[in-house]
């Protein structure tokens, strides 16, 4: 199955859905940045609940979702842009914990106290940053936390990955319901009696459920309107122009500093991991740049 995103409402148009699939988005970046099952699972729970947000990105809008906890996981940081294209990286990989106390992955312990940070541009100027203090460090109530703080709006957020016993991803996704403002409170009843008994996302997944699936197990009692429905995917927007712009921004000292050293830069991308080489000439390049470009500012 295809990693994909659905947008849909039900009950008339006073419940917002989406449901997300990211397996392999998620074993992209396991492979990428070598994470452990704790991390991996944080990873990839970040990953869905920002695609989830994505909701009304246009052009060139993104979002990026910060988890700052005091865990031993450090920073998880995810960005999502309007075409489903995500990347996100934890800070600590290879943290390896004991299960919790319901037997699964420790996503909170790993993830510990801390804030979590969204910042929105919907594409048209000036982003949105909000946060809230984390609740569980679990992500999805934490997301949930974030939305009535913030946008006052109800919502359920359900994330979760399922990891191999051979670290593989064998399934992550998740689904994100929101009661609109003009919601009934019969409709409130009645989507409350269809969550009774409703199975964890990565346990559907790995049945081999879809996005749409997720919505008509968790929304048994309305027919849903689907809006749109479109893959998503891993990609990182980094270059080797992009790299040199960062290594050029350290200064001429430093520069001078790796050429001294190492006779060499080695840059990876936080966000993909992708490594790039500055041989010393290139590096005696870029410190040639920075001084023409401080000759043509006097
Ligand atoms: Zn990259």
């Amino acid at each position: 199955m295809k990693d994909s995103i659905i947008r849909a409402l039900g009950y008339d148009g006073q419940l917002r859905v989406s449901a997300v699939v990211t397996t392999e988005l998620c074993e992209e970046l396991r492979k990428r940045h070598d994470t452990f099952p704790v991390a991996t699972a944080a990873l990839g729970r970040a990953v869905s609940a920002t695609l989830l947000l994505s909701w009304g990105l246009k052009g060139e809008g993104m979002i990026t979702l910060r988890i700052l906890g005091d865990g031993p996981l450090g920073g998880i940081i995810v960005t999502a842009n309007a075409d489903g294209e995500a990347k996100g990286y934890v800070q600590e990989p290879h943290v390896d914990l004991p299960l919790n106390e319901q037997g699964k992955l420790d996503v909170g312990g790993a993830v510990g106290k801390g804030d979590l940070y969204i910042s929105k541009d919907i594409g048209l100027g000036e982003p949105y940053t909000g946060s809230v203090p984390l609740v569980s460090g679990e992500i999805g109530e934490d997301v949930a936390e974030y939305l009535m703080q913030s946008e006052q709006t109800p919502s359920l957020v359900a994330v979760g990955v399922l990891v191999n016993p051979d670290y593989s991803v064998a399934a992550s996704g998740g689904i994100i319901l929101q009661l609109m403002p003009n919601a009934d409170e019969e409709i409130v009843q009645e989507i409350a009696a269809g969550l009774k008994g409703v199975q964890a996302v990565s346990t559907l997944l790995n049945m081999g459920f879809d996005a749409k699936g997720l919505i008509e197990h968790y929304l048994p009692n309305t027919k849903v309107n689907i809006l749109e429905e479109k893959p998503v995917m891993f990609k990182c927007s980094c270059s080797r122009e992009k790299i040199s712009g960062a290594l050029k921004s350290v200064g001429i000292e430093e520069l001078e500093d790796m050429i001294n050293k190492d006779g060499k830069a080695e840059v990876s991308c936080h966000f993909c991991n992708e490594k790039y080489e500055f041989t010393k000439e290139e590096l005696l390049d870029l410190i040639a740049e920075i001084k023409a470009d401080q000759a043509n500012e006097k």
